[in-house]
Parts: C-alpha cells; structure tokens; sequence
C-alpha cells in the first residue's frame, strides 16, 4: 500500500523505528554500545572516574544545606528563571560566584550543557566566526553548531593557528572558543597568549573553565582567575556547579553587559527551567567551604601529583597533571577496556576513554584525583591499576 499523495510505501507503526536496530548492531560492531551501570549509596569502590575533585558532593555541609532548601522552597525550581525560578538562592550564588572568580557578574544556568549553549549562541550568531581549539567540549561544539555562525576548529592549543583563522576570518564579528583544561587528558590551554590574540583580531574569548574551578589558581578561583582575566572586558567564562562544588549547574561569568544580554537572549536560560533550590543551596555551600578551606584546591592538585608520579615511577606513560585529571595511556583500546574492567572488578573505578572517543586515536585510562583521596587510598590505586597492567604491556 502506498501513502495517498505519495509513492512511498506504507510502514506499519511497530516498524516505523526498526532502523534503531540497524543502528544498534553497527554501534555493537564498531564497540561503541554504552551502558548505564548503577552507583549503590553505600559502594566501598574506590571512585577515580567521577568529577567530585573537592570531595564536596556527599559533605554534610552541601548535601545538608541541599536538603534543606528542597525543604524550605520545594523539590523544583517551579519555573523558569524570568518567571518564578529564581529565588534569593540564585541571587546569592551568583552575586558569590561572580566575587570570587573575580568577574563582574554571574548568570546560573541548569547546567554547564546549557550554560555553554547558551553564552555561544547568544554571544555569536549568522553574522559571527567562530574560532575553536579542536578539542572542545562536547557541549561547546553543540553551541557553535546552533549558533549558525562561521566555524573552524583549528590545531589543539595552537595560538597560532587562532590568530590565522581570525585574522582571515570573513564575518567582522568574532568569539574564540577553548576549554581551559581539557576533559580527557587534564592539558592546558594557553589562555594568555588567546588572550593576547583575540586583542589583536578584535575578537572575544570564551573559555569553558569547567575543570579549573575548585583545582586551579588561588584557592581554586579557576584557571581564568590565575591567567589574570578574569575581569577582562573581552573574556567570558564559563563552569559547571557539578564538578569541584559536587553540586549541579552551570554558570556564566563576565562584564556585567554580557550577562545582561544573555538574561534577555539565551534561550538555554530563558526556555528551561531554573535549576533546582537544592542544588543551588548546595553549589552556594560547597562555594562558600572553598572560600574557608583554599587548601582543598591545593590538596586536589597534590594528590593528583602524586597519583601520576607513582604511576610513572611504575612504567606507565602518563600526563603531568596540571589539575585533577591524570591520564595513562595504553596500548591499545582491548588494553585500555581491560584494564579498566579489571581495575573495577578490583573495587576501583577508572575512566576509559578511545576512539573515536579520543580524536588523537590514542586508547587511556582517565583517572581524576579528589582533595579526600587518603594515603591509603593511592597505595590501593597503585596497587590495582599496576597489578592489572602487567609491565610489559604497559
Ligand atoms: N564542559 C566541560 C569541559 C565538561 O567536562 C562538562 C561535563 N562533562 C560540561 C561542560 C557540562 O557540564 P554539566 O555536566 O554541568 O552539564
């Protein structure tokens, strides 16, 4: 039977989505089928794969002031931010946000997704260039794809390469995207010399400081903070509440009049629902414990340091952390999956990352140190990820 007007062939309802299974098995093939393993409260596995570099997400101190507020103001945030989502909650945080990381103002967003969505898109446009370091976040490239401004992704920690791009750009208006650690391997990006270069090309700079706030720079005020431009009239920032605050959302950091337009035009913020009491109030404390214990960053940093130097004192090839991400590299990606599967059945959890993951092709470990993480702890890290990679493999 053909559908009335057209030649094409009725498909009865229950097979209308039978290109899904297609899709499955070429996803089972190429070993890309991902799987939602359950975290159980009381798990004794020692965790190296989760972003709560502080150790803050199960502090009495914020998950307390979390409970609290879900009781005082409701589970939800109710509405959006411009109708009834915002409370004295979201004022706080982002009046305290903004002061610390030493920008002007603040805007919260649900999450850092929407937080990055939001700032590119509404900072750039058809009539915009974009210029990104090929290595960006996920949710950074989804911006600049909505954004329909003119995009090229160019060498990973490249100045030069920048500057190239926007100096032969051809939209007058232009942003440079960039993390400032980045996810998989916890490298740096060199924020001064964009900095400079966007001056030079009268363009702006965004920087996704998602792993930086809470690990880099004085008492962990991130890596745009420690890089000096943080109140920079041409740099906005970009974090997530998730990571170091052990919370969830996201924020935007910058001059007053970025924040103003984002209020008015970014859609992430206008159209979603505000985030949640309980995870402002929790982002607010874990803020507000960071502010009393600097130290913690340092910790991070510490620990971090030395999870990579013993790992390298063992024959593994591994990253110079700069922050909390420590990344081991491995042969190839069946090591890699083996390895990790190993260290979890020894009750630690490892990232694994491969391609096409890692564009590079290159298969790792992802291992992120926490500001809590005991002695004791590194020497049963060491000990497993050693005894499951035998030394010639590694
Ligand atoms: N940017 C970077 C660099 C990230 O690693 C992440 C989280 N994986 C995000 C943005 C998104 O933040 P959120 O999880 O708060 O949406």
């Amino acid at each position: 039977m053909s559908a009335p007007g057209s030649s094409r062939t009725v498909v009865p309802p229950e097979h209308v989505f039978d290109w899904l299974d297609d899709a499955a098995a070429q996803r089972a093939d190429a070993g890309l089928v991902r799987t939602l393993r359950h975290r159980l409260a009381d798990e004794t596995a020692l965790d190296l794969a989760g972003n709560d570099y502080l150790g803050l997400a199960r502090d009495k101190r914020v998950a307390g002031a979390g409970a609290a507020a879900a009781l005082r103001w409701g589970a939800g945030a109710t509405g959006s931010r411009l109708v009834t989502g915002t409370t004295e909650l979201h004022a706080e945080l982002e009046y305290e946000l903004a002061r610390f990381c030493g920008a002007q103002s603040a805007l919260v967003f649900s999450s850092g997704f929407a937080a990055n969505l939001g700032a590119v898109t509404a900072l750039t446009g058809r009539e915009a260039a974009i210029v990104t370091d090929k290595y960006i976040h996920a949710s950074l490239i989804e911006g600049c794809r909505l954004s329909r401004a003119d995009v090229a992704a160019v060498a990973h920690r490249d100045p030069a390469a920048v500057e190239h791009a926007l100096s032969t750009r051809r939209r007058e208006r232009a942003l440079v995207v960039t993390d400032s650690v980045f996810s998989v391997d916890g490298d740096l990006a060199p924020l001064r010399e964009l900095a400079a270069v966007v001056r030079r090309q009268s363009a702006a700079l965004l920087v996704d400081d998602a792993h930086g706030l809470g690990v880099l720079g004085e008492g962990g005020r991130g890596a745009v903070h420690a890089a000096g431009l943080a109140a920079e009239p041409d740099v906005v920032t970009t974090v997530t509440l998730s990571k170091s605050f052990g919370a969830q959302g996201g924020a935007v950091l910058g001059p007053r009049r970025v924040i103003r337009h984002l209020v008015d035009t970014a859609r992430s913020f206008i159209f979603d629902t505000a985030l949640a009491p309980a995870a402002t109030a929790s982002a607010l404390a874990a803020l507000r414990v960071l502010r009393e214990e600097p130290e913690l960053a340092d910790r991070v940093r510490g620990r971090a340091a030395e999870l990579a130097g013993r790992l390298g004192e063992a024959g593994f090839g591994v990253s110079v952390p700069d922050g909390a991400v420590v990344s081991v590299r491995a042969p190839g990606p069946d090591e890699a999956v083996r390895w990790a599967a190993a260290c979890a059945e020894q009750g630690v959890r490892v990232g694994c990352f491969r391609p096409p993951s890692v564009p590079d092709g290159v298969s790792r470990l992802r291992l992120t140190a926490r500001a809590d993480l005991s002695d004791a702890d590194l020497d049963r890290a060491i000990a497993v990820i050693g005894e499951t990679a035998p030394p010639s493999a590694r």
